[in-house]
């Protein structure tokens, strides 16, 4: 078996830390080629001392000066910086595969150039698919790139998929736990505090991702992505509130079968497929015990719970750049959200208001193109930025009240 040479985008990150536990496993069937952070140093110099990768990438240009002066690893690994240090790593020819751990829009021209390169991109980078899917998905069919989901729905759907032919499938069933607030009376929402929307009940996750779960804006972004990852109608792909996050999606065929993958919520699991893809690794982890589990429970999504779930199918039925607008509104009022400005149930409300902004945008004939469609990497950014100037304003008012 031949040695995987790997570049880990955003390895200091949760997605990279897993990445990386994972290709520890196995030293002989991993070779780490890069290693690229934002900033944080102090976990990149303790990486790079034990995984040796030929090249680390720092964005911040101050950080990389920093790090280069402590040279980790006895100053064998080179260190680069900025975007250009992404692109090199995420290109380079001896690379097999790109682990798109990157949070954010800052991702979308690494992974996007991965593509290009028709490298192997297991693809966690959400805003990869949410901000430019249809773009993405068309170029990797071009060069032959495959992308490979690490998110646990979509690891999911990829495995019970199996390559099989689209026309077999009837529709694909995305399973959310529905957050902290799954049970609580809709009156309640306005008044829970930020603590208890940050209490995830079954992943333990980062403060941005944890919030979006409580709203199921997650749930409606991985919804976007589904549709493109596997090129399926909007009206073929289901949400469906799955308490115990043990199934993590399931697919439909035209014959009534049903398929589903099952797991204790351990993001190594999903990782380690795309890692190894298309063979598996023997993954000494935790093991799932449905009996001690007991049940599974499954319920459908209540509407007014979930108002950020429907602007998200919103956006995605509007098309062109509504979903990028609509993600980068989302990240904005999150933040703010997670600053203490406003009340929880604020976040929909100032959402609310920014896809009406946009859908008055494109009713203008001068309506920029972006918004309209996103035909470039440039194209998917713009409308993001179009989707936080417009939350900028609501999100002040929102403070002030
Ligand atoms: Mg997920």
């Amino acid at each position: 078996m031949s040695e995987k040479v790997l570049s880990i985008l955003g390895s200091t990150g949760s997605i990279g830390v897993n990445a990386l536990d994972v290709a520890g496993r196995f030293p002989g069937r991993y070779r780490i080629h890069a290693l690229a952070a934002r900033a944080n140093i102090d976990r990149l110099g303790e990486q790079i001392e034990t995984h040796r990768p030929a090249v680390a990438v720092v964005y911040d240009p101050d950080a990389a000066d920093a790090l280069r002066r402590r040279r980790p690893g006895g100053g064998r690994t080179a260190i680069r910086s900025g975007m250009d240090g992404l692109l090199e790593v995420a290109t380079d020819p001896r690379v097999d595969q790109v682990v798109a751990g990157m949070v954010g829009a800052i991702g979308l021209r690494p992974a996007h150039a991965a593509i290009l390169a028709g490298k192997q991109v297991a693809l966690a980078n959400k805003e990869v698919l949410v901000l430019a899917g249809e773009l993405m998905v068309a170029l990797a069919r071009e060069t032959g790139s495959v992308l490979l989901p690490v998110d646990s729905e979509h690891n999911a759907i990829y495995q019970c998929l199996n390559g099989s032919d689209g026309r077999a499938v009837r529709r694909i069933l995305l399973t959310g736990s529905g957050g902290p607030f799954r049970d609580l009376p809709v009156e309640s929402l306005a008044s829970v505090t930020r603590s208890q929307a940050l209490n995830h009940p079954n992943w333990k996750m980062g403060p941005k991702i944890t919030i979006d779960s409580a709203t199921m804006m997650n749930k409606g972004l991985e919804v976007i992505e589904t549709r493109w990852l596997f090129d399926l109608p909007p009206d073929r792909i289901s949400v469906l509130i799955h308490r115990q996050s043990i199934v993590h999606s399931l697919v439909e065929f035209v014959d009534g079968s049903v398929l589903a993958q099952l797991g204790l919520p351990d993001m190594r699991t999903p990782i380690a497929y795309c890692l190894a893809h298309p063979e598996r690794l023997p993954l000494d982890l935790p093991r799932l015990d449905l009996a001690q589990v007991g049940r599974l429970d499954f319920q459908a999504v209540l509407p007014e719970r979930y108002p950020c779930l429907f602007l998200a199918l919103d956006a995605l039925a509007l098309g062109g750049g509504a979903p990028a607008v609509l993600n980068g509104a989302n990240e904005c009022v999150v933040a703010a959200y997670l600053d203490d400005a406003f009340p929880f149930a604020r976040i929909a409300g100032i959402l609310k208001q920014v896809m009406k902004s946009l859908e008055s945008a494109l009713g203008e004939r001068n309506a920029p193109s972006f918004l309209r469609s996103i035909a470039s990497v440039e194209d998917a950014i713009a409308a993001d930025a179009w989707g936080r100037a417009a939350a900028k304003p609501l999100i002040e008012e929102a403070r002030a009240a």
